[in-house]
Order: structure tokens, then sequence, then C-alpha cells
């Protein structure tokens, strides 16, 4: 081997850089299931930041759904989707989804992820036009640069500023998309869908919106941002995750008949990457049985992120400005963030700093994510933990 020949060498200062700039990030392990308590590190902590909103990635009704399908069809889909990896149970899952969100047809994908990078690229090509608000999920981003249409972002949830931008840019190009995130997963804030709604249709716009964090969270019995603001039929498409409230992994975009039939003939990674597999998709049809008979989850998670944060204001550490359960506490720089995050796991609570690039520089933080399987005992701890710490490091008086 030829020694001097060190291509990747570049990669150590890259990490070295992060390091000192409070930015690198460490990868906990978790040694038990997701719920309201972990083991990570031989410890049990209290878990803080998954996304599992309703407790349901370790619910036994998921975990026995898994189990009788696995016995049924074995474990993997063996193909991509349009080959010979389609079986009934991803259809039933679809069929229900779309029942569920009150749309004529959903398709699923392997993730969010997949689904925003699967979608945007068939909707707008090369003659079109992105109007994609400037805080949209990497996924969203990704998923424009893929499809090769121009792309211009507009300040966040800003309708006037898009609308202006609409009229500048909107007679050059073919196709037009308005694309935002549901619930912006940083801050908790929902964007203006209704509003949105009307300038898209006003310029003649295709409307999208990322549901990931509204999905089991907003609307009646999480039903999502299209149901909190009833604009059933008025909103284009809309992408979801099955792995945030839902508890397992997948995505799903709904929407006309026409939309799902087109995905299935352009969506590239339904076209070009294995779907779903059988426990992933068994459990999700029984996460839907569990929203359709009941909103006593949906009604916890809410209860339970009501009381913490109006704990945390009581207690003076700005929680931003979420409408949703999520809970930013702001810390500003990334290193405070990142010592904040090591003191409250000492005190066995488990609540990663999240810092640039995932949001803006100086506006590092931790962000508390409440959910349905957190009892008022384990908020109770948490507070206790936040609050010591934040005194300790000169965060709250
Ligand atoms: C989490 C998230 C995704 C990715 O979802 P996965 O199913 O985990 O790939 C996409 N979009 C938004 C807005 C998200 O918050």
């Amino acid at each position: 081997m030829n020694t001097q020949h060190d291509p990747l060498a570049w990669i150590d200062d890259e990490i070295a850089a992060l390091k000192e700039a409070g930015l690198y990030t460490h990868i906990r392990v978790i040694d038990s299931p997701q719920g309201a308590w972990l083991t990570i590190d031989g410890r049990r902590v209290l878990n803080l930041c998954s996304n599992n909103y309703l407790g349901l990635a370790n619910h036994p009704r998921l975990v026995q759904a898994a189990k009788e399908a696995m016995d049924k069809y074995g474990v993997g889909p063996a193909a991509v989707r349009t080959i010979a990896g389609t079986m009934s149970l991803h259809v039933e899952l679809e069929r229900r989804l779309a029942a569920f969100k009150g749309v004529e047809a959903a398709i699923t994908f392997q993730s969010g992820f997949t689904a925003n990078l699967g979608t945007i690229p068939a909707i707008v090509g090369r003659e079109d036009v992105i109007f994609s608000d400037q805080l949209n999920h990497a996924s969203i981003i990704d998923g424009c640069r893929l499809s090769r249409a121009k792309i211009i972002a507009y300040p966040h949830n800003d309708v006037d500023a898009l609308e202006d931008l609409i009229k500048e840019h909107r007679g050059n190009y073919r196709r037009a998309l308005v694309v935002t995130d549901g619930v912006f997963s940083m801050d908790g804030d929902i964007a203006p869908l209704p509003q949105l709604a009307e300038v898209a249709k006003r310029h003649n716009c295709i409307l999208m919106v990322d549901d990931a964090h509204g999905e089991g969270v907003l609307g009646r019995g999480g039903r999502g941002i299209v149901d909190h603001f009833g604009l059933h039929g008025i909103v284009d498409i809309e992408v979801g995750t099955l792995s945030k409230a839902f508890g397992v992994v997948g995505g799903v975009v709904a929407g006309s008949k026409r939309l799902v039939e087109w995905l299935r003939q352009r969506g590239r990674p339904f076209l070009f990457s294995s779907a779903m597999t059988v426990p992933d998709v068994a459990a999700c049809l029984a996460a839907l049985d569990l929203l359709e008979e009941s909103t006593e989850l949906v009604d916890r998670l809410w209860e339970n992120a009501r009381y913490f944060k109006a704990e945390m204001q009581a207690l003076g550490f700005d929680t931003g400005q979420s409408e949703t359960p999520i809970t930013p506490v702001m810390l500003g720089e990334a290193p405070l963030a990142q010592t904040f995050s090591r003191r409250l796991f000492e005190e066995g609570v488990f609540a990663t700093a999240i810092g640039y690039p995932t949001v803006p520089r100086g506006a590092a933080r931790i962000r508390v994510m409440p959910s349905a399987a957190h009892t008022k005992e384990d908020l109770d701890f948490a507070l206790q933990a936040f609050a010591k710490v934040g005194r300790e490091l000169g965060v709250i008086g």
C-alpha cells in the first residue's frame, strides 16, 4: 500500500473542528425498548428526546401484530414494490391510511425522507419552480435539489413575502410547487396552511405539506395538520412519516388517486428501493387501529405537553414559540447546550443538545419531546433536573 496516498485524511481535521466548536454529535446507544425510561450505559434514564409521541414504539398491540404477521408473511419484501415486493399487507396499509387521512388514496415509502425524495422530483422538473419555506426539513431540501427545478426559499411562515416572490417569478416557469413542513420540528410552530392554500390557489401552484410531526399529534385523533385546519381536498400533497407518533418506520404520501397512481410510476425510491418490511407494515396497521379506537393517547400527549411547558416557563426557561408538544429549551451557544445535556444525563435525564446545522448558529437548544408514555411523576423528575442544572449553569435565576 502506498502510505503517501491518504485521500480521506482531511476528515480528521474536519472532525477536530467540529469537536472544537461543540458541534460534534455524540451518539448514545440504547439497550432497552423505547419508552418513558431507557437503559443507556447500564443506567436507567428518563427519555425526553424520542419522537415516540404516543408511546407506540414498544406498545404490546404493535409488537403482537408484528409477530403474527411475521408468522404468516416472513420478514422481508424481497423486491421493490413494482417487481415482486408488494404484499397484500402493503395494499391494506395504504387503504387504511387513506381512510384515516380522509383522502382518496395513499402510497407508502420506506421513510418520510424517501417520501420527500420520491415525490418532489416526480411533481416538478427543470422547467418548474419551487417555493420552499427557509426552515424546511433536510429531506424536502434534498428532494427539491434532486428535482432540478428552480428553488426559491421564502422567509419562514411569511405568506405575504411568499406571495410577492410568486408574483415576481411564477410567470417564468411551467409548474409551481409551494412546499412547507406542517409542524417545524426544531421550534414546534405550525405552518399557516389556510393562508398558504389561498396563495397557492390564487397563483395556480401545487401545495405540498410534510406533516411528519403533525401525524398522530394534530387534528382529530391525530389525523394531522390537514384535518387540524379542515383543509381536506384543498392541500394537494400530504407527506407523513410512520417513524414518529406511529412508533415504527415508513413514509406516506396522501392525496388524490391521480397523484398516487403517478407516484407508483415515477416515485424513484418506490421503484428502485425495497418496501417497508412485514413487521413494519403490520405494526403500523395496529397503530391505526389504536388511533381509530380512541383519542386517549393523543389527549394524554397534549396534557403532558401543556403541563411540562407551563412549568418550564414558570421556572424561567425560554421555550420559544412552540404551538405543539415540541418544547425547545433555548440555550444560545452550542457548548452550553452540550454541557447542559451532559449534566442532565448525570441527573438521570436523557435530553440531547441540538446545534448547527440542525438549527441556526447561536440558537442551540435542548429539545424536549413530551410523550403520552410519561407519567406526571416522570415530568416532575425532569423539571427538578432542569431546575437544578439551569441554576447551576446560570441559565435561570
Ligand atoms: C423526521 C422528519 C422526516 C423524516 O422522517 P423519517 O420517516 O424518519 O425518514 C421528514 N420530514 C420532516 C419534516 C421530519 O420532521
